[in-house]
């Protein structure tokens, strides 16, 4: 004979024990909860990825709602965990910045043939400076177009210079 499925009486006061239970062993409720996680992380993945493609913008509005509200525990979170990874995080912007700055030095250091845009002798890759063609101080931006490679001792020389100033002392673009 078939086994009658439980009553909606019955099933609250399963779920009634099981919070119970849950409350009791909070120790064993967090490995139960970690262990269910680890064995359906896929499942849980797809539940969670559809529930939010089907709530998006009401999703979207409660985070935003619930950022509003608790605004400083979120700061202050965000703060406290910077705190605890201060290294690794300014390790990781400092590896970031290193890798940006090396393709760029790549990219120019073929387009010029690897000599400096001024004197035009051989660039040495480890001592060449990124040079910005329009200084920032003059609005340049800090941006590709506006860089250049040059050796150390042009760079130096040129300082804040105007490029077209610059390049008149130089003796050219007269
Ligand atoms: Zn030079």
């Amino acid at each position: 004979m078939n086994k009658k499925p439980p009553s909606e009486k019955e099933r609250e006061a399963s779920r009634c024990r099981t919070r119970a239970w849950s409350a009791a062993n909070p120790e064993r409720k967090k490995a139960a909860d970690t262990a269910y996680r680890a064995a359906n992380a896929e499942k849980l993945r797809l539940y969670h990825k559809s529930r939010y493609q089907a709530n998006k913008e009401k999703m979207a509005a409660a985070s935003r709602e619930n950022y509003l509200k608790n605004k400083d525990a979120y700061k202050e979170r965000a703060r406290k965990s910077l705190d605890k990874h201060r290294a690794e995080h300014y390790a990781l912007v400092r590896a970031r910045r290193v890798k940006k700055r090396d393709s760029v030095k790549k990219y120019l250091f073929k387009l010029q043939n690897g000599r400096c845009a001024y004197c035009r002798c051989k660039l040495d890759f480890a001592a060449m400076h990124i040079d910005h063609i329009m200084p920032v101080k003059l609005g340049g931006k800090n941006e590709r177009s506006n860089y250049q490679l040059t050796c150390p001792s042009c760079n130096h020389t040129k300082c804040a210079k105007h490029p077209i100033a610059f390049a008149q002392s130089l003796g050219r673009l007269l």
